[in-house]
């Protein structure tokens, strides 16, 4: 690693202790702990996290890593400061909890800073650098691998507080994507640990887009995909908020639906059912998915579900699914 990488890892480090002093200890971080406070946030998982809070100080970071000896060329670079258009610096989190980026190793690698307020953006991530590719590494790897290995399951979250509600639950093979998209390298970095992943997005249209491309690409290569079943317009987060631990455990991850049984509701979107022609191409499509399926036994159980929901008979819907498995082979 650079010289100036390793500087800015040392700089990492002293801010991620400073934050998270702050919140934890201080007077200046009281709006921050009173934040998470809110949130229904343990001091334990406070700490666990390293969770902090950037005062609403213009150089307050810029002063205490100066002090240390840090230029302020590397904490611009570090994505600390920003720098203004007459070259002097201010500090870039300010008025916001902070959420350490930790890599592999446990090592902060870069920072989410939410605001306590209705500041925009909602989160501000640190710039993307060689040491942080939003990307390459899924929040909390480090912490949730253990129990990840020992599962041999993974839960797939989007956000921060949707991780941490999780440990709180007692889920804690638990990672984010911090935003939507899983990556092809992050596929690839959960399916050298996990045959199956459970994803969890958030219930609401950006979530269960991305639920389908995430499914989709886990799929590719080679995982075994199962969809939370969260209800409408919630994320992990608030439904734990407002139903408990048990609740989530019972009713959204254990009462996980199957990738098809997720695919033959996602797909209904594109028609208008009440339509005899859009029906009709609604089951075409759903049987197109249900040809790739290997089990006779799982195949079966949604042909006849189809068979009762659209009043079609099995023998049809099986000899339009030997078409289909013939023009695959
Ligand atoms: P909260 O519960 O604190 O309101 P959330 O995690 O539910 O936030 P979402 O809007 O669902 O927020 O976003 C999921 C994740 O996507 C966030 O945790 C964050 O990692 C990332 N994200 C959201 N908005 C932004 C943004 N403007 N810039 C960068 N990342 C973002
Ligand atoms: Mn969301
Ligand atoms: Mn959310
Ligand atoms: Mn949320």
């Amino acid at each position: 690693m650079s010289e100036e990488n390793q500087n800015i890892l040392s700089a990492y480090e002293w801010i991620t202790k400073l934050y998270h002093h702050l919140l934890r200890y201080t007077k200046d971080g009281k709006e921050g702990y009173q934040y998470f406070k809110n949130r229904g946030i343990t001091d334990e998982t406070i700490d666990v996290f390293q969770l902090g809070f950037a005062p609403n100080v213009k150089d307050f970071t810029a002063e205490f890593l100066q002090k240390k000896g840090f230029h302020q060329q590397i904490l611009v670079k570090a994505g600390l400061l920003s720098l203004n258009e007459d070259n002097s610096v201010t500090d870039r989190f300010r008025s916001r909890v902070i959420f350490p980026i930790r890599n592999h190793l446990g090592k902060s690698i870069g920072f989410g800073g939410r605001t306590i307020g209705d500041q925009e953006p909602k989160y501000l991530n640190s710039s993307e650098s060689e040491l942080f590719q939003k990307g390459r590494i899924l929040y909390n790897f480090d912490l949730a691998k253990k129990h990840i290995r020992k599962q041999n399951e993974v839960v797939l979250f989007e956000g921060y507080m949707d991780v941490i509600s999780a440990y709180q639950a007692e889920v804690k093979n638990a990672v984010a994507t911090l935003g939507t998209s899983l990556t092809e390298s992050q596929a690839k970095l959960l399916r050298r640990y996990v045959d199956t992943v459970t994803i969890c997005y958030d219930a609401d249209n950006a979530g269960t887009e991305a639920t389908y491309k995430a499914a989709v690409l886990l799929q590719k290569i080679g995982c075994h995909v199962k969809i939370a079943n969260l209800r409408e317009n919630m994320d992990p987060d608030s439904f734990i908020q407002e139903f408990g631990a048990t609740a989530f455990k019972d009713e959204v991850i254990k009462a996980s639906y199957t990738f098809t049984s997720f695919y033959m509701r996602y797909l209904k979107k594109d028609f208008n059912l009440s339509l005899e022609s859009d029906r009709i191409q609604y089951i075409e499509s759903v049987l197109k998915q249900l040809a790739m399926i290997e089990s006779s036994v799982e195949r079966e159980y949604y042909l006849k579900e189809i068979s009762n929901e659209y009043n079609v008979t099995m023998e049809s819907l099986t000899q339009e699914i030997q078409n289909h498995q013939q023009k695959m082979s």
